[in-house]
């Protein structure tokens, strides 16, 4: 079975050049849609999780255990995936949502996954090694996948992105969280660009942290230079939001008809639109703005 016979996405996704109102003709600006990847699974957890899901296929797994929060991108997009692969899947869920369920959960349920619902501090041993030992004596037959996708296995898929581009950028910019996407696109650039720059935007606390997260996905990470990322966009931490923050989602909506939401993208796009205020890029820079897709976490 074609893994892409039970899941159809559309890739390449498409460029497009956008022109809101506070970029000036010093810059070029466009977007990689890859929110429009898949109507349900969200655009970079596709990347990261091709090649596994590829092999989980290949080799007729028949069950997959996975990490996330209650509005989690990741675990939704695994949770559908397994349930066209008819895979049995399990959601490791942060907090007990069984009496509040987001959105995201009740498709889980309805996709007839195993959600289990730890504690904080159960939660934080998701890499602790004794753990996923543990876990792995409890579900033997399961493929173990961490938080976010991000493993070294979704490097590839994520860089793909960069040999559908159309032309050449000077950056590329992507929000940070588990550090998958922004190492996958440090590694396709390396590779098939290598004049591009990778500019990530920390979407929570994590100075020192995220950069050690992406060093840690890539091999020989000291090899890399083409890359860096911002912290001073994340509005207090993860999923946390501002009125302005909101009304600039909204603002964005009206003037490119491209929907964003303050978790990831929006914090992305107002980080954006703040550094070409502050003339952060050289005149005539080319700069590709990778939107991770992420709309199902902001429905509540
Ligand atoms: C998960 C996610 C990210 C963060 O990607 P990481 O690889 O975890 O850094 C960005 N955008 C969206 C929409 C996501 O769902």
């Amino acid at each position: 079975m074609q893994l892409t016979e039970k899941l159809t996405i559309n890739t390449p996704s498409s460029v497009q050049v956008i022109t809101p109102d506070w970029v000036n003709n010093k810059i070029q600006l466009s977007i990689k849609r890859d929110d429009q990847i898949h109507s349900i699974i969200s655009g970079n957890k596709w990347r990261k999780l091709h090649y596994t899901l590829d092999q989980a296929v290949t080799q007729k797994t028949k069950h997959i255990v996975s990490f996330g929060g209650g509005f989690s991108n990741h675990l939704h997009a695994l949770g559908y995936c397994c349930h066209q692969l008819n895979i049995q899947f399990t959601a490791i869920v942060r907090g007990d949502y069984s009496k509040n369920l987001s959105p995201m959960l009740q498709d889980l349920l309805d996709w007839k996954t195993d959600v289990q619902y730890v504690d904080r501090v159960t939660y934080k041993k998701r890499t602790n090694i004794e753990y996923i030992q543990q876990l792995q004596k409890q579900y033997p037959h399961a493929l173990l996948i961490p938080e976010g996708g991000s493993q070294q296995q979704a490097l590839h898929g994520v860089a793909n992105i960069i040999t559908e581009l159309p032309q050449t950028y000077d950056y590329i910019i992507a929000p940070v969280a588990s550090g998958g996407t922004l190492a996958g696109l440090i590694k396709g650039v390396s590779t098939y660009s290598p004049t591009t720059q990778v500019l990530g935007i920390g979407v929570l606390k994590g100075q020192g942290y995220l950069e050690e997260l992406v060093a840690s996905l890539l091999p020989n990470s000291q090899a890399f230079n083409n890359w860096h990322i911002n912290h001073d966009f994340h509005f207090g931490g993860y999923a946390k939001s501002t009125t302005e923050l909101n009304e600039f989602c909204g603002d964005f909506l009206k003037q490119t008809h491209i929907p964003i939401e303050p978790v990831y993208s929006g914090k992305l796009i107002f980080a954006l639109k703040r550094l070409i205020f502050e003339e952060f890029f050289p005149a005539n820079a080319k700069v590709l703005i990778l939107h991770t897709g992420g709309l199902q976490g902001a429905r509540s």
